[in-house]
This record gives structure tokens, C-alpha cells and sequence, in this order.
């Protein structure tokens, strides 16, 4: 795949918000799968991507392989694993890549990890927060560089695909009155209501 099919980690912060050292390893992730594919990213559903986390690195994922909730291309689900795997939807072709367990981004930078902590708990000085800055920079800068064989272990699948987003009629809840899609209803009573009014008993 030509490298010009890959966007730049640059576009990744500018959708993120922040260098952080999960949305590197997204990055990464991304760009194996992409390549294990040799597919060029399209602008429209391609590519589905199911992802068994929702941390940073889900953020470059969308943004290198154009996935999104709203197209219906990214599937979220919560298993707590640095796992993604990326379908091609014309080739059927599918590559789960996953995180291994000798990859510990601690030993790429070992004062990474107490740094964080202080900072998270509010009881770091302006000098260690910019030291905070620095020693990210340096373990993004680090995970971008190493060959992604060193951090993931890719395998072939193949799985079936879930449909396109489809278009579900809407129906009024019996209770609260919003319109809801259908397929997300619930019967209560014998009338059709939403999930948050079926819960609400
Ligand atoms: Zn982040
Ligand atoms: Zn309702």
C-alpha cells in the first residue's frame, strides 16, 4: 500500500486533542492492519473495523481508516483488549491485529507511568508537568518508530460481516413520546416504548 494512503499521526492529534502515547499505538495498529490489507482507504464504508476497546488509540483508527460509529464501519465491543481487526469489505479479507504481551510501553520509558499518576492526581508541580510533556513526546516519538511486528501480533480471519448501516423505521415511544428507531424498542405492557422508559419501571 502506498505510504500516501496512510494519513500522517499529525492528522490523529489534531482529531484527538492531545500526543498521547494509546493513540500512537493506535496509529501503529492501524497502519499494520491497513498495510496487511494493501487497500487504499476509501472516503466511504470500505474498510469496517471492530475494536474491543474505546481508549485513545480508537481515535486514530477512525481517522487513518475513516471508520465511524456513524457510518456504521466501526463496531465497539467492550471486551478490554488492544485488539482491532480490519475487514475489507470488497476482498472479504480481515486482519485482527492485537497488542503482545512482551509489549510494555512502561519499559519504553519508565518514568512515564509515576509521572502520569502525579499529574492525574492533581499533585504535580508546573516543572514535572512539562517534564510529563516531554517524556510523552519521546515514548510517542519511540512507538512510532519501532517496527510494528515489535509491538503486534497480527493474524489473518475471517469473520462474517455485519450489514451496512441500515435505515430503521422510527416509532413513537408509548411512554415518554420521542420518536425512537425501532429495532431499539421494547415492550412494555403490550406497547412499544424506549430503552430508558423500559428500564425505568
Ligand atoms: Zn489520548
Ligand atoms: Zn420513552
Amino acid at each position: 500500500m502506498p505510504s500516501e494512503f496512510i494519513k500522517s499521526f499529525k492528522k490523529v492529534t489534531e482529531f484527538h486533542g492531545h500526543v498521547c502515547p494509546g493513540s500512537a499505538l493506535g496509529y501503529k495498529a492501524a497502519e499494520a492492519g491497513m498495510k496487511e490489507l494493501s487497500t487504499e482507504r476509501s472516503p466511504d464504508e470500505e474498510i469496517v473495523t471492530i475494536v474491543e476497546n474505546d481508549s485513545c488509540a480508537v481515535d486514530a483508527i477512525q481517522v487513518v481508516c475513516g471508520c465511524t460509529m456513524g457510518k456504521g464501519n466501526l463496531i465497539f465491543q467492550d471486551h478490554g483488549k488492544q485488539a482491532y481487526t480490519f475487514f475489507n469489505r470488497q476482498s472479504g479479507k480481515g486482519v485482527r491485529v492485537v497488542l503482545k504481551s512482551t509489549f510494555d510501553v512502561n519499559r519504553l520509558e519508565p518514568k512515564l507511568a509515576p509521572l502520569r499518576k502525579k499529574v492525574s492526581q492533581g499533585t504535580a508541580s508546573s516543572p514535572e508537568k512539562k517534564e510529563l510533556q516531554k517524556l510523552m513526546s519521546n515514548v510517542v516519538k519511540k512507538i512510532l518508530e519501532l517496527p510494528s511486528e515489535k509491538i503486534f501480533k497480527v493474524e489473518k480471519v475471517e469473520a462474517e460481516l455485519p450489514d451496512r448501516a441500515r435505515i430503521y423505521p422510527s416509532i413513537k415511544c408509548a411512554e415518554c413520546g420521542d420518536m425512537v428507531s425501532e429495532h431499539r424498542c421494547r415492550v412494555k405492557d403490550g406497547k412499544m416504548v424506549c430503552i430508558p422508559c423500559f428500564d425505568n419501571f
